[in-house]
């Protein structure tokens, strides 16, 4: 039997009571959509009843997108209606049949039942609909972007010398790896693409490894807009590095671990070197000072190369360069070197078996099994828990999902056809402590012309707060709070935004959290260890087991390598079986 998976679309308002859709995937991905009714965005119910049926199926779309499917893929809608007027039934009727045939194409008629109630639960509503979607779960092969029409299904069983489960830029960079070591390799990809949180900025001098897939690839790379100002360094935090070693965190229970907030209180800084620390904590883990172990922190930043590389746009800095073509171009790139059929999409994998003689058995939701003798498990660690292990990850393990917790963070991109700010002689750079934006980019690209965007991150309790908004809400929020940071008199440019765009890493499905997932008090010198322990024939990988660049792209690149490489070390010691 499928286990259901619960989700809240992050455009529609979390309820206390329920979840807004499930999804169980077996052979097929079903798709239920809770009851919705004609909400708005800002909370209200239309008063014309054709655009009050048109919103709830409107909230319906989001529900099933959310959860994988489509309108396409309805095969059931239950209508609930209050004081249905039999004379007039196509008020009802026609913004059904429009929005399923019109605006969506739908040719085949879903089932439907009507049914006439004297009240519904949100008091104004007169109209609540419930659906129920269904579609193919088959796994389909990777293909470059431009060519997935026609891709073609796989279904069965299949064999390789070595799984890797999740097509990050850990896991592809461990396929390729893998492959060049002459192994056969196949990637499970939950999603329907690849590269997994293919977000962000990188960086020539001190992250070689993703400077050199760029150059490899073909891709252009341009600056940040401009070189802010850099923060204050606060010394006692370098200092402070120098009882960690990433390499041996067990070492660091010599030494007594705190949160952090405690150590900033222990501490005589000044209240603004604090909240400096506050903010820039959150901002590289998306959690607040005082749900962070001390040693943990610490070794993230020297993994990163300290406070001022993380923290900077300049030429060694973290946010130092942005790929044109994006990020993800770069997990095309390794996967393009893969034989073709090696990486396959909306194939979640949801049990690992190990059996003696070195057979492993992999399987997805889907029915897909893989016969191999390695595999590398190459997704978040916060997701660990939705794969069935068999024998069972050792306690160790299952501590880092039960204890480390994913980062909380929100990211809104307001694209403008001006770039006022620019005009304003500012680049960009907001910060506030506050929140609801804690700090922005200029992201737009100066080649491309015409349109400019700030990317806007809300990170923490700050993005906590914001994902308790409906959506429209959210907007409101930032852009007012925008305009608290340029001032009322550049209110009209600031609301002139030709687009929003909004992503909430927690409620992403197959990654629940991001950039990273943190470690509270203690946990480090106890847990760290255990995060690359290699168990049985399963090895791991990820952005957050890296040594250097903890949470970055470097470090799932490099992460992803290490994990090959020890891969390839146990198989030239015990070469794999015969695949027949
Ligand atoms: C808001 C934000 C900002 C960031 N900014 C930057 C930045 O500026 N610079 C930078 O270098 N990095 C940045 N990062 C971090 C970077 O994106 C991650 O460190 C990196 O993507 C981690 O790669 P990964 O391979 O470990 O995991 P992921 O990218 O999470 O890939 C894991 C893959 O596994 C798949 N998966 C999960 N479960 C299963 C399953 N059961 N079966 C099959 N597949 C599964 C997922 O769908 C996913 O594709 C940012 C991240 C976030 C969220």
């Amino acid at each position: 039997m499928p286990r259901p998976t619960f989700f809240d679309p992050s455009d529609l308002p979390t309820q206390d009571l329920y979840s807004q859709g499930v999804h169980f995937d077996g052979p097929n991905r079903t798709v239920i959509a809770a009851g919705q009714v004609g909400i708005l965005p800002n909370g209200s119910i239309p008063q014309d009843s054709r655009k009050e049926v048109q919103q709830a199926l409107l909230n319906v779309d989001k529900v099933l997108q959310a959860g994988g499917a489509t309108i396409r893929d309805l095969v059931k809608l239950t209508i609930l209606v209050v004081d249905f007027d039999y004379e007039n039934a196509k008020i009802l009727a026609e913004p059904i049949v429009e929005f399923l045939q019109t605006t969506y194409g739908v040719t085949a008629r879903p089932t439907m039942t009507l049914i006439l109630v004297p009240k519904l639960a949100v008091p104004q509503a007169r109209f609540e609909v419930e659906a129920t979607a269904v579609l193919p779960g088959k796994a389909n092969i990777w293909r470059e972007p431009e060519q997935q029409k026609g891709i073609p299904e796989v279904s069965g069983s299949l064999q390789c010398d070595v799984v890797v489960v999740g097509a990050g830029f850990s896991g592809i960079q461990a396929a390729a790896d893998l492959h060049e070591a002459g192994l056969k390799v196949l990637v499970l990809e939950a999603k329907s693409r690849i590269g997994g949180r293919p977000l962000g900025w990188i960086n020539k001098t001190t992250q070689p490894k993703i400077y050199a897939l760029t150059q490899k690839f073909g891709l252009e790379v341009y600056r940040q807009y401009e070189v802010a100002d850099l923060l204050q360094l606060i010394e006692a935090l370098e200092k402070a590095q120098s009882e960690i070693d990433g390499n041996n965190p067990s070492a660091a229970s010599k030494h007594h671990d705190i949160s952090v907030e405690d150590w900033l209180q222990t501490n005589n800084f000044s209240e603004w070197a604090k909240q400096t620390m506050r903010h820039f904590t959150a901002a590289i883990v998306g959690r607040e000072s005082r749900d962070l172990g001390l040693h943990y922190v610490l070794d993230y930043i020297k993994s990163g190369n300290g406070y001022l590389s993380l923290a900077s746009e300049g030429e060694d800095g973290a946010q130092s360069l942005k790929v044109k073509q994006g990020t993800s171009a770069i997990a095309h790139g390794l996967a393009r070197t893969l034989p073709p059929g090696s990486v396959l999409l909306n194939s979640p994998v949801q049990s690992i078996v190990q059996h003696a003689k070195r057979r492993v058995i992999v399987e997805t939701t889907a029915g897909l099994a893989v016969q191999c003798s390695k595999v590398v498990v190459a997704i978040p660690t916060q997701t660990y828990d939705k794969i069935h292990f068999t024998p069972p990850l050792p306690l160790a393990k299952r501590a880092i999902v039960t204890r480390t917790q994913p980062a909380v963070y929100i990211k809104i991109i307001l694209t403008y056809a001006r770039p006022w700010w620019r005009e304003l002689g500012l680049v960009g750079s907001f910060f506030s402590v506050k929140g609801p934006i804690n700090f922005s980019w200029d992201t737009s690209d100066k080649a491309a012309g015409k349109h400019y965007s700030l990317a806007l991150f809300s990170h923490g309790d700050s993005a906590a707060s914001l994902g308790q908004l409906s959506s429209l809400q959210r907007e409101t929020a930032v852009l007012e709070h925008l305009v608290e940071l340029v001032g009322e008199e550049h209110r009209g440019a600031v609301l002139d935004v030709a687009e929003i765009n909004q992503k909430e890493w927690l409620k992403e499905e197959y990654i629940e959290g991001g950039p990273t997932s943190t470690m509270r008090t203690g946990d480090y010198a106890k847990y760290s260890d255990a995060l690359r322990e290699v168990f049985g024939h399963i090895h791991f990988a990820g952005g957050e087991l890296a040594y250097d660049w903890k949470g970055y792209l470097e470090g799932a690149l490099r992460s992803g390598s290490r994990c090959a490489a020890e891969v390839v070390e146990d198989v030239k010691k015990a070469p794999v079986p015969s695949r027949l």
